[in-house]
């Protein structure tokens, strides 16, 4: 029998280099253990003997190097044995940047450990394969840091932000990556239509790494691992590009697609940036617009209730006289599309206005500003954020979600276009 006397298990043998693919249903999760061998998912080593939980509506892969005994208690989607993996390929990626760490972290060396970067179309396994690096680079001894710069699917926080944190451990698998102090940059909606502030917070955040490297030698050997957003046209290319120089890549990973990887080393040429290509795994499962939708919700959940959903978020109140509120860049621009020929848009990007409380606010997530004044808002990171439960127009005050009881720590709030419709959604 399987996990709690369960007898809803089964046993699946690997042989080396293979990867048994798992996906659970989307109304309850199953439970994998390692039996006997070594075994790990997307980099994290199982520990023989003990189960972890994997939620519903996930997937995941547990590869093996040498061979491993798999047992799944709980029933699920799909569960089935793949032999061609990438998984290899990845393990020679992270010797290759491992080395150049070790270089970095050498007496007397002054050298920058690597900054990777993942790029590629949506669906192609960057952000797996961003852990995959930084549990490697932790299992060695590293603590790289992992920078999110996709708003849509971040894996870090709540989505419409870019964000960093450590990791010194591997990533565990029921909880994820440990945030007692991320780094976050509030840029407030899924999709890029503010270019400029978007390129102005990812600079914001180069800058930091560049602090971090000069104050602490272990962080500027261990360099940091990216991923991005899976826009790669036009503007999305754009903002990779910008991206790429404002955070000092010298390591670029192009996943599953030639013609980016084609037009990066163009681009890239004549720089000390190295450009790969990258297999991307057959293991990799398209996501429709609802699951990412129901994924994007999961993160607000998980942010206001913790990952097993062991936290009490504490609800408060706040009148109106006592916060502010802003918006950056007064509201999503018009597409230049939409707009006569000729003309462009009005607004600034950079273009900081208060915002009137009005019941618009209910069921939004805002950002608390480490911003001490308008002017700062710019450059500020946020300490957190809330979620407006209700509004109350004629009492002049809102209730809302904070994952921590207590005073906000600024009254300073930045409105974005975050919306969630909450718990009972
Ligand atoms: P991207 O960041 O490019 O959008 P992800 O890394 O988020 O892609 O991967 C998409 C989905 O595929 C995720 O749910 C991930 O867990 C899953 N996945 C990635 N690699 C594998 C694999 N080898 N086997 C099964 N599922 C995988």
């Amino acid at each position: 029998t399987g996990v709690d006397g369960r007898d809803d298990v089964v046993s699946h043998a690997l042989a080396r280099e293979e990867e048994l693919r798992v996906e659970t249903l989307r109304s309850e999760g199953c439970a994998i253990a390692l039996v006997s061998g070594h075994a790990e998912i997307f980099g994290s080593e199982l520990a023989r003997g003990q189960s972890v939980k994997i939620g519903g509506g996930k997937k995941v892969a547990v590869f093996t190097f040498h061979g491993a005994t798999i047992e799944i208690t709980g029933k699920v989607e799909i569960a089935y044995v793949a032999g061609e993996t990438p998984m290899v390929s990845y393990a020679n990626a992270h010797a290759v940047l491992n080395a150049k760490r070790e270089r970095a972290g050498a007496a007397g060396s002054s050298e920058e450990g690597p900054r990777v970067m993942c790029v590629g179309p949506t669906d192609v396994g960057k952000s797996t394969v961003c852990s995959i690096l930084c549990n490697y680079a932790a299992r060695s001894g590293q603590a790289p840091l992992y920078v999110d710069l996709d708003l849509g699917q971040g894996a870090l926080t709540v989505p419409g932000t870019i964000c960093a944190a450590p990791v010194d451990a591997q990533i565990d698998l029921e909880e994820g990556i440990p945030l007692e102090m991320p780094l976050v940059y509030f840029y407030g909606d899924l999709t890029v239509n503010n270019p400029e502030y978007y390129k102005h917070i990812v600079t914001r955040l180069g800058a930091l790494l560049d602090e971090r490297s000069k104050a602490n030698d272990d962080a500027r050997a261990a360099g940091c691992v990216v991923n991005t957003m899976g826009w790669i046209d036009g503007m999305g290319l754009e903002l990779l590009l910008h991206a790429r120089e404002a955070l000092k890549i010298d390591h670029v990973l192009v996943i599953g697609q030639e013609r980016l990887y084609g037009q990066l080393q163009q681009k890239l040429a004549g720089t000390d940036c190295q450009v790969f290509r990258m297999q991307k795994s057959g293991g990799v499962v398209e996501r429709t617009q609802e699951f990412r939708r129901a994924t994007r919700d999961r993160m607000f959940k998980e942010y206001f209730y913790g990952p097993t959903g062991e936290l009490a978020p504490a609800s408060q109140t706040a009148y109106f006289s006592q916060i502010s509120l802003y918006r950056i860049g007064g509201g999503p621009r018009a597409p230049a599309s939409a707009l006569p020929i000729g003309q462009t848009a009005s607004t600034d990007p950079m273009r900081i206005a208060p915002v009137v409380p009005s019941t618009s606010l209910l069921h939004s997530v805002l950002a608390v500003s480490h911003g001490k004044t308008q002017g700062d808002l710019l450059n500020s990171n946020v300490a957190g954020f809330i979620y407006i439960t209700e509004v109350d127009m004629i009492q002049k005050k809102f209730t809302y979600l904070s994952p921590c009881p207590g005073e906000l720590p600024s009254n300073v709030l930045l409105v974005g276009n975050l919306k969630w419709l909450g718990l009972d959604n």
